[in-house]
């Protein structure tokens, strides 16, 4: 039985033993589309996160989607072009169930202004990363990502500690909502500001926000308090960060650690000019994106501005990959890369051993089965300090959205001994319904976005968009149920390409032989992909692990 959704009445959550769809697969996706829109930012529009990241191109596109996956047999595949379906072939019951591809633009068009044409005309959309692939689960997606940054921070500037520390951010929205439990989490006092008074609210309702403060100076006292005290707070504050920053800067304070995830990469759609009202911003949305983009741009080399302000009297700052400093610099910021990329800067090393953002979900919405795939993580992972530190901090902290998942930074072998595993346990009943396994597109060989995931490559691949590629034609050849390849829409046009893979443990062989081939060779890629860049860590995890890399003789 679905479950009631308080937050969008209209998109339940999916759930229960029932299936609508041919097979357990056809069910595992059409519920995992259900769910990125019960817990999506704006689903009336099917806008799940990433101010334009869409779920399907339309509503009519929808319906197409959900009849096919409804009707289809487990020997078709459902081609998807940016939300929209297109056919339905006959493959055969080893190949995916549904590939994608989104947001693919010819280099020399790849630009904000032409995708925009083009989204006006119907004719594409903007799949964020996991929106589109129907991965995303909520804020919790990227947590543990915020965590570990904040955490190699800790290990790097204070000791390993960050109780008593001040983290400055902004952003509230679908992943930035993220970022005051992970604080709260690293043990810091975290501010976080936005505009929309509306996502502050849903923060704190879904458990991610502690409190949210009246004005700035309530803000700053509860945080010194908490600072003062060591302990763990987590207050939101409703303002315009390119106001709120400087601010902070006129008054000699300095943070501790200060970043940004506002939805800064999108001049249109995402970001919110100072002196602007939400509802100026939604107007010009329609008729006045000129004039937006130029003053989102102005407001964002104020915010930037502060930024390096902030680095220049001590406090460690990064670009929380949401693409501010590009903007920043087209604005005339000539040094806003002075300010580093978080991959580079802190989880390199781990996404070298292609050690990354994976996650499952439970598709029988039983929160039991979760928990269930907890223990078995410190079961099977128990002297891997980094995901027990998690698991137990995760089962404490993260209030579930939707489907009840779970994020873990597991790497190469790992990923796939766990799946198994699982399957094995739903196969036996253990664990009550299929379990999808996924992971962030945000991952060792799955993504090129020379901005972000792979800024400052050791041998300077950054831009290649050749291994993504490889990824999505290598896990169709790998027996995984879907696979897509996007890139980047909006203010992303032109700057990433990523492959993004879902794969169902429903108990089955097959399913396990899908898992073995899929997983194992997704997380070999990655590593094959840092060692070819020349990492010592990837090619320490190929020899130790056997991973099938051919070296340039
Ligand atoms: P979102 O669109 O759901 O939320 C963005 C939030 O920023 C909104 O709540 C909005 O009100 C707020 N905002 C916009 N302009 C503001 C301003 N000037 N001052 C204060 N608040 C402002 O986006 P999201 O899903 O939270 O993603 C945020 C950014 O992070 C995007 O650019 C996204 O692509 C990027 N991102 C990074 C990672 C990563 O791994 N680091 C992962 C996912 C997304």
């Amino acid at each position: 039985m679905p479950k009631p959704n308080p937050r969008h009445p209209n998109f339940p959550i999916p759930g229960g033993p029932e299936l609508r769809a041919k097979g357990w697969r056809q069910e595992a996706l059409l519920r995992l589309l259900e769910n990125v829109l019960a817990v999506g930012e704006d689903p009336d529009n099917l806008v799940v996160y990433a101010a334009l990241g869409k779920a399907a191109r339309n509503w009519a596109a929808h319906k197409g989607i959900v009849e096919a996956l409804a009707t289809m047999e487990e020997d078709q595949t459902l081609l998807i072009q940016s939300g929209k379906p297109v056919g339905l072939v006959r493959t055969h019951a080893k190949a995916p169930l549904v590939i994608m591809a989104n947001c693919n633009i010819v280099g020399q068009w790849a630009k904000a202004e032409y995708f925009y044409e083009l989204e006006r005309k119907g004719l594409i959309c903007w799949g964020g990363l996991t929106a589109g692939a129907w991965q995303y689960i909520g804020s919790q997606g990227v947590i543990q990502g915020t965590y570990e940054i904040f955490m190699r921070i800790a290990e790097k500037r204070f000791g390993g500690d960050l109780a008593g520390r001040f983290i400055l951010t902004a952003g509230l929205g679908g992943m930035g909502g993220a970022q005051p439990l992970a604080g709260r989490m690293a043990g810091a006092a975290i501010l976080c500001i936005d505009i929309d008074p509306e996502r502050a609210k849903k923060r704190k309702e879904i458990g991610y926000l502690d409190e949210i403060a009246s004005n700035l100076d309530a803000a700053l006292a509860a945080i010194a308090e908490a600072t003062k005290g060591k302990r763990a707070l987590s207050v939101g504050l409703v303002g315009n960060a390119a106001d709120i920053y400087p601010e902070i800067v006129r008054r000699g304070i300095v943070p501790d650690i200060v970043t940004d995830q506002t939805s800064a990469h999108d001049l249109v759609y995402g970001y919110v000019p100072k002196g602007m009202s939400l509802e100026t911003v939604r107007s010009l949305r329609k008729d006045g994106q000129g004039q937006l983009m130029a003053a989102s741009r102005a407001s964002i080399v104020d915010h930037v501005q502060a930024m390096l302000d902030f680095q220049q009297a001590g406090s460690e700052v990064f670009d929380n990959g949401n693409l501010i400093r590009t903007q920043a610099r087209q604005g005339g910021v000539e040094n806003a890369f002075d300010i580093p990329i978080f991959t580079e800067a802190y989880l390199r090393p781990l996404f070298a051993r292609a050690i990354g953002p994976f996650r499952w979900m439970a598709l029988s919405g039983e929160e039991s089965d979760i928990a269930r795939i907890d223990d078995l993580l410190i079961e099977m992972f128990p002297d891997n300090r980094i995901i027990t530190n998690w698991v137990r901090l995760a089962r404490d902290n993260i209030p579930f959205e939707g489907l009840p998942a779970r994020i873990a930074w597991l790497g190469h072998g790992e990923r796939t001994a766990l799946a198994r595993r699982v399957n094995e346990l739903v196969a036996s009943g253990e664990i009550k319904g299929s379990i999808a396994f996924s992971r962030d597109h945000l991952d060792a060989g799955a993504m090129a976005h020379p901005n972000i995931m792979t800024e400052r490559m050791k041998d300077g691949s950054d831009a290649i968009a050749d291994w993504p590629l490889l990824d999505a034609m290598m896990l169709c050849s790998s027996m995984a149920d879907l696979v897509v390849v996007h890139s980047g829409g909006g203010g992303y046009a032109g700057y990433m390409t990523s492959c993004g893979v879902t794969v169902v443990a429903d108990g089955t062989r097959q399913a396990d032989e899908r898992l073995d081939h899929a997983l194992t060779n997704d997380t070999a890629l990655g590593v094959i992909r840092y060692a070819d860049a020349g990492y010592e860590e990837a090619l320490d995890e190929v020899a130790k692990k056997d991973v099938p890399y051919i070296r340039p003789s």
